[in-house]
């Protein structure tokens, strides 16, 4: 099952993506990385999972601004 996930982009930027978690909480905690479509530069980059309790509310507001098609 894929969940919304907050990621951040190597060019700094927030969004919202499908993310099928392949591992375990642990293991995301340690910091998961994807390359993909990075729907705010229009660009594939590196996004990394943004850990709960690095989610300021302007990071989840920015975020939810660029929630990606969730096509993948
Ligand atoms: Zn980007």
């Amino acid at each position: 099952m894929a969940e919304w996930t907050v990621v951040r982009c190597s060019g700094g930027a927030f969004y919202e993506t499908k993310w099928v978690p392949l591992a375990s909480f642990k293991a995301i905690r340690l910091g998961a990385k994807r390359f993909q479509r990075c729907p705010v530069h229009h660009k594939w980059e590196m996004a990394s999972q943004v850990p709960e309790e690095m989610q300021t509310p302007e990071v989840r507001e920015q975020a939810a601004q660029h929630r990606d098609s969730g096509v993948i």
